[in-house]
């Protein structure tokens, strides 16, 4: 399948629609997830027009990895996580249903179970809440 310019991440890059931004670089992008599995959900996208892993430059795959480790680490912090679940969706089979390849952090406690994937808005104050909590969190 060819990549649509069109995804909802794409039009996050372009600045065509809006999202609760935790950090960018160059090369990435990190932001709250709308419909959050648990609270502190953020996702981690590449500046690379790439559906999934198998289509992403590696230099970009570096980049991912390496804001992925910084931001999971401010999400950890600003939830007071005991665990962070890192997640990566190839292909709708996989459960892929954005097809701008991504990163999910989530952080996990025990006893407490994920909500569904992609089923129920956030609050969306609350959501900007937890996106200052990210950012303050951030070294
Ligand atoms: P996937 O199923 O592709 O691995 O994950 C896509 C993720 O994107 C889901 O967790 C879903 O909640 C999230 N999502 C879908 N649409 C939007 C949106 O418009 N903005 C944000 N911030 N997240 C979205």
């Amino acid at each position: 399948m060819a990549y649509d310019k069109n995804n909802i991440f794409a039009k996050i890059l372009r600045d065509e629609a809006p999202c609760f931004k935790v950090y960018e670089d160059d090369m990435t992008l990190a932001f709250m997830d709308v419909m959050p599995q648990a609270e502190g959900h953020t996702l981690v996208i590449p500046k690379s027009e790439a559906e999934n892993l198998f289509d992403l430059d590696a230099d970009y795959a570096a980049a991912m990895a390496r804001t992925t480790k910084k931001v999971a680490a401010a999400v950890k912090k600003a939830f007071d996580a005991p665990g962070i679940m890192i997640a990566q969706l190839n292909g709708a089979p996989a459960g892929q249903t954005v097809f701008h390849i991504h990163t999910h952090i989530i952080p996990r406690a025990e006893g407490i179970d994920l909500k569904l994937h992609a089923r129920q808005m956030a609050d969306m104050d609350i959501l900007k809440q937890h996106a200052e909590r990210v950012i303050a969190a951030l070294d």
